[in-house]
């Protein structure tokens, strides 16, 4: 084999490797994250949260709501326990209890509206948790699927190292070091020879170009520097 098809199959290795490995990365992503999840799982999450705070504000309230109806309940039993005689000081208990009266009705209202947004955030919430725990169920079965594409490209990659190794095997340092070269610098290294032309440029070889091609030696391309192949 001539040196310049064996570096040419190198390079259709490396890019096989390179695409392989793209894919397989792809596939490790798909395995780890789940963007339909992730998004459900939030969304519940969100919900679930707002639902804390609201149960907490609830919780607040209800005992400051506690505290104004045991005042209340002191002032009432101040006002009808019959102990207190001075109607001035009675006058004064009345509008306490009417004050405090108010505030609690205040109170008991938000208390309702309150108990009816948690309600109704509860149905909501359970919703949320039955898409996100279905869009759980669908990515473990895509997760399935996905390793066994993922084992697939590993143990193709396997086989692609060794053949990869098999040619090194046969490459001398050197033409290796240029094609490792070519390759930073150009992104393909070995480019093939059509119709007398490089086409990695497009540019038409000499005819002692084309001859000396034709030998067992690596040829570079004269215009664009690649090593060139005739198959
Ligand atoms: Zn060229």
């Amino acid at each position: 084999m001539s040196s310049s098809k064996r570096i040419y199959e190198l390079q259709q290795v490396d890019l096989s490797i390179q695409a392989k490995s793209k894919e397989l990365e792809g596939i490790n992503l798909r395995i780890n994250h789940d963007e339909a999840y992730e998004l459900a799982k939030a969304n519940h999450d969100t919900a679930r949260d707002a639902q804390k705070e609201r149960e907490k504000q609830y919780k607040d309230l209800d005992a400051e709501a506690e505290g104004v109806r045991a005042a209340l309940q002191q002032i009432n039993d101040k006002l009808y326990g019959g102990k207190i005689k001075n109607p001035k000081e009675l006058v004064g208990y009345e509008q306490e209890a009417g004050m405090f009266k108010g505030n609690l009705s205040g109170k008991d209202d938000v208390l309702l509206e309150l108990m009816e947004k948690i309600d109704a955030a509860k149905t909501e919430i359970k919703k949320l948790q039955e898409i996100y725990k279905t869009a759980e169920t669908d990515w473990q079965s895509r997760k399935v699927t996905l390793t066994g594409q993922a084992d697939q490209l590993k143990e193709e990659l396997a086989g692609l190292e060794k053949k990869r190794q098999e040619i090194l095997a046969a490459v001398d340092k050197e033409t290796l070091t240029a094609y490792e070269n070519i390759k930073s610098r150009k992104g393909q290294a070995v480019v093939r020879v059509e119709q007398g032309r490089c086409l990695g440029c497009r540019v038409s070889l000499s005819i002692s170009e084309l001859q000396r091609v034709k030998g067992i030696s690596i040829v570079t391309c004269s215009n664009c520097g690649r090593m060139l192949y005739l198959s």
